[in-house]
Order: C-alpha cells, then structure tokens, then sequence
C-alpha cells in the first residue's frame, strides 16, 4: 500500500503537541530531544484500516506506533467513528494519551503487560479520567491481561490514578520498566506483590478505591 504524506503547519495542534511533550516528560522523567514523536492526522476510516492492515472497531481513533502517533482528524469523528463529536480539550487528551504510549514503551523497553497497565497509564496521565464515570467497584480490568478492548478504558486509568497517589508515581514507574518481561500473568502478579504489599486481585484494589477521599 502506498501513502502520501503532506506535513502542515498548525499552531493549534502544535501548541497541544509542544504541552503533551513536556509534561510527558516530566511525568515519565525522560528527557526527549531527538527523533521527537511525530503526529500524524489520518483523514477518514479507510486509511485507518489501511495503515493497521485490517478492518478497525469504529471506537478506534487513535494509536501509537514508536514514535507516530495517528489520531483521526478532528473534523471526522461524528463520520468515521463512533464517538460523539470532540471538543478541543477532549482531542488534546486523545493526542497526549497516544504521545503517552509511545514514551511508556521507551520507559519499559518493550511492549507493556498487563494491557490494563498500558492503556491506564495513557488514560491516567492524558487527564481522560474527566471522560469516564468514577467506578464505584472494579470488576472487569483484570481480564484485560493480554487482550485489548473497549471494556479496558472504563476502570483502567482510575486504577493507574490509585496507585500513584496512594503509592507515589516513582512506585509505578518502576513496575512500568520491568512490565515487558511479565510474559505470564503469574511473573506479574509476584513482581506487583512484592512491590506494593498487596495481590493484585478486585478486592484489594476495591478497598483501595474505596478510602480514597472523594475530592478529585
Ligand atoms: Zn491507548
């Protein structure tokens, strides 16, 4: 397949892009200079199912490869996408939670087990909690350990939200650099044990969610 580019200056989005850097890199304590991710803006679904060499789910309107990052132009969401229309600050959090990926991926070296840590990490740090219902019980992430999935984005970065404040960030980062190697489900849940003193069962994370005070 064949794709022709055509790179644009756009103050807007460009201002969005030059925020997300910055505060990714102070989250993930990286400093990015070179080879910076690229933001490439895909016109229609067609070319979405073309670069992922398959027919894509309608919710699918952004990724991260390395460093591209493809989110779907703004203008086109209400046509090829199942998402309502987005407001600028909802785009901004779609383009950050891509930009996201690709610097968990440099942090951890590979790519992130479990799915629900990945996906979190992105929700979480992108502000995209705003868009999704507080749960008041968890109940469906943990089966999102190799498979991906709308399901995955509702609790995921509310559980990724817990662990840095209750653990602190450093905690976090550090189960993220070591999260390419968990290849089976058990070597994750041995490594999260030691590290946070708790299974990583809906229980535990339950009452975790649960003391938390309730101002966001
Ligand atoms: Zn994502």
């Amino acid at each position: 397949m064949i794709y022709r580019i055509n790179s644009e200056i756009n103050k807007k989005l460009q201002s969005v892009y030059n925020t997300a850097l910055r505060e990714l890199n102070e989250f993930y304590g990286i400093h990015w200079v070179r080879n910076l991710p690229r933001l490439i803006i895909v016109n229609d679904r067609k070319d979405i199912d073309a670069l992922f060499g398959r027919k894509t789910e309608s919710w699918v309107i952004g990724w991260s490869e390395n460093n591209n990052v493809y989110v779907l132009d703004k203008a086109k969401f209400s046509k090829e996408s199942d998402h309502k229309q987005y407001s600028d600050e909802e785009y901004a959090m779609l383009i950050k939670h891509e930009m996201s990926h690709s610097f968990s991926s440099i942090l951890a070296g590979g790519n992130i087990k479990p799915n629900w840590l990945w996906e979190g990490l992105a929700i979480y740090t992108s502000g995209q909690n705003v868009m999704h219902t507080r749960p008041t019980e968890f109940k469906k992430f943990l089966e999102y350990f190799d498979k991906g999935g709308k399901g995955v984005y509702s609790e995921a970065g509310f559980v990724v939200q817990i662990l840095v404040e209750k653990y602190g960030k450093q905690k976090v980062l550090d189960l993220i650099k070591v999260s390419s190697t968990f290849k089976a489900e058990d070597k994750f849940r041995q490594f999260f044990k030691k590290s946070f003193s708790f299974d990583p069962i809906y229980e535990e994370f339950n009452k975790l969610l649960s003391d938390r005070p309730t101002a966001e």
